[in-house]
């Protein structure tokens, strides 16, 4: 008989490694701590640190505080008031819920939590130390919480090795606050570095507070952004180019009320300032986006910091719809929508649309790649983006009210004027559009392809004479790797020996052209090898718009251009193509006047 050599860790030095988890850095330290104060309801939040958070960080708050017997609790592992059962998992609307953070924090520093509920007699203090029992005596404290940490990681002195500077890791600190507090407006934030005051916001109004946290931006450089669909909502501030910066730190984003990341979000907003910032520099802006939290899928995973948005297209384009409908108010950049009559928008588009069900990480706020078959929720459908003919249009709806004057002729559209050069010369309220046939065109098909998946609808046409194909080894290879993907896109091909038997393509594909679309297909392919997997499918789709723009571009005839318009009116962003071209452009009379003078 042996002994067994397997043990079960004791408490503290279980603690001690999960702490390596959730506490990385004293930021870390402050943001569990002030997210602790902002879910125990607190109004005002006082943040003082000594040395980069190194040697103490002291949060006080004045939200509910806590009773002796939860006190004892909140240092225990999987402790906390924020959740009961699974149900309750699917429906966070606390920032914390794991119950790990206090536990995790004091493991790796001395602690001590001063706290007192309101109408108590006293208040309680309890002194934790790691690898030690807590012990928790009386004491005379105010409503609220008060939680002092001191030397963090001194026990664990790897740790405190890998850590940077006290300014860089008090520049961390300023930055995860800063975020806390465009979060919650309503909130007073102060933010000590030692004995000064280095940040102190009183509760305000949203706008103010992103003023105040940018700083160098004044409110008027702010446009507000607000749009609402199938139970997403996105509301927030946009900055113009004055608001620009050299770097992301004028960006925020949250989910629910919770601090995300995404660099896929933040280039679907930056996408809708090309032209309008010059390169180098990054749009400001505070943006809140609010999904129902029963309907997002609870996935935990402490180390994700980073979202990925590929799967999740529908709230990133409803963000680029919002932005740029936003900037278009603001005539930052031209509205395709203002010269076509409002008639083809019905009003009552929000109306009816199905629920959805965004998969996201609740400790990240990660928005999670889900299965093509929505597998990750059964709960709710997954959600889909209206059909770009039932967006409404911004333009569209400040001409509301002049659709009803408009002249009978101009119901069809633009009038085309002429083409020269692959670019259409139209008629429009304000003076002369000039569309880039080849760029609105890719826009269109882009964002078409897009509606197609995202709704599910048949994609590929089969053919009465399936098309044999001769493809050398490493094309088979990419076909074979890819071989459901290009399902996915309506490729219906079937290998055997080095033949491709082509038996359906594309719904877009003409009679014809199969032999082509398939070489298209695979040039494409090769293209997006080297993109990451969760890129694949966007890459793909910019790809395959930007062949059959390139197929069409040939064959366009000035009444083409008149739908061509239509088209990219009802697109989601339309004023730049999926490869970063400018679609249109418009001169004013205005300007053709003042040339002429
Ligand atoms: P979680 O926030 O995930 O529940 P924590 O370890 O951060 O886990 O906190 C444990 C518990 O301690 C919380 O659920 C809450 O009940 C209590 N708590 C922590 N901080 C505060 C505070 N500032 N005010 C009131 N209660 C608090
Ligand atoms: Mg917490």
């Amino acid at each position: 008989m042996h002994d067994p050599v397997i043990r079960i860790l004791p408490e503290h030095l279980a603690n001690q490694i999960a702490a390596g988890e959730v506490v990385q850095r004293p930021e870390s330290v402050v943001k569990e701590l002030v997210e602790n104060a902002i879910d125990a309801g607190a109004t005002s939040v006082t943040v003082v640190v000594q040395e980069g958070g190194l040697r103490s960080i002291h949060v006080v708050d004045n939200g509910v505080g806590m009773a002796k017997a939860d006190l004892e609790l909140s240092v225990v592992r999987h402790a906390t008031s924020k959740i009961a059962s699974e149900a309750d998992l699917h429906a966070i609307s606390t920032l914390g819920f794991r119950g790990e953070a206090l536990a995790s924090i004091a493991a790796v520093a001395e602690v001590e939590i001063a706290t007192a509920k309101e109408h108590e007699p006293h208040g309680w203090t309890l002194y934790s130390k790691p690898g030690q029992v807590p012990t928790c005596k009386p004491s005379a404290s105010r409503a609220g919480t008060s939680i002092h940490v001191l030397n963090l990681f001194a026990n664990v002195p790897a740790r405190r090795k890998f850590l940077k500077s006290p300014l860089t890791e008090f520049r961390h600190i300023t930055e995860t606050l800063q975020k806390l507090a465009v979060a919650r407006p309503d909130i007073r934030f102060v933010l000590y570095d030692g004995q000064s005051v280095v940040l102190d916001l009183h509760a305000e109004e949203p706008l103010e507070r992103v003023v105040h946290v940018l700083r160098n931006a004044h409110a008027s450089d702010l446009i507000p952004v607000e749009h609402a669909e199938q139970g997403i909502w996105v509301k927030g501030y946009v900055g113009g180019p004055q608001a620009a910066r050299k770097n992301r730190n004028g960006q925020f984003l949250f989910l629910n009320g919770r601090t995300i990341q995404s660099k896929s979000l933040s280039f679907a907003i930056q996408q809708c300032y090309e032209h309008v910032l010059s390169a180098g520099h990054y749009p400001s802006f505070a943006m809140w986006i609010d999904i129902d939290p029963e309907r997002i899928d609870v996935n935990i995973h402490p180390q994700k910091h980073e979202v990925k948005f590929d799967d999740e297209r529908a709230v990133f384009l409803l963000v680029q719809h919002a932005v740029t409908t936003a900037l278009a108010s603001a005539m930052l950049i031209p509205d395709v929508g203002s010269f076509i009559p409002l008639a083809q928008t019905p009003l009552q588009s929000l109306a009816g649309s199905a629920p959805s069900t965004v998969a996201v990480n609740r400790f990240t706020g990660e928005i999670l790649e889900r299965s093509p078959t929505g597998a990750s929720s059964q709960r709710t459908a997954p959600y889909m983006p209206a059909t770009p003919a039932e967006r409404p249009v911004s333009g569209a709806m400040n001409a509301a009210y002049a659709q009803l004057f408009v002249d009978e002729s101009e119901e069809v559209g633009p009038r085309v004027l002429f083409l020269d050069r692959g670019i259409a010369f139209c008629r429009h309220e304000d003076g002369i559009m000039a569309l880039r046939v080849f760029a609105a065109m890719e826009r269109v098909f882009y964002e078409q392809m897009i509606d197609r998946r995202a709704q599910g609808s048949v994609v590929s046409e089969q053919l009465l004479f399936p098309v044999q194909v001769e493809l050398g080894a490493a094309e088979l290879a990419l076909i074979q790797e890819h071989a459901d993907f290009l399902v996915s896109f309506g490729y219906d091909v079937f290998v055997q020996g080095t033949t491709v038997t082509v038996q359906g393509v594309p719904w877009f594909v003409q009679a014809g052209q199969e032999e082509v679309a398939m070489a298209d297909a695979l040039e494409c392919l090769s293209m997006i090898a080297t993109s990451g997997v969760g890129a694949q499918e966007e890459q793909m789709i910019i790809q395959l718009a930007r062949k059959r723009a390139y197929a069409a571009r040939s064959n366009v005839a000035i009444q083409h251009v008149q739908q061509l318009v239509q088209d990219l009116r009802k697109c989601t962003i339309s004023h730049v193509s999926p490869s970063g071209m400018a679609t249109y452009t418009i001169v004013t009379t205005e300007e053709i006047e003042k040339r002429l003078q």
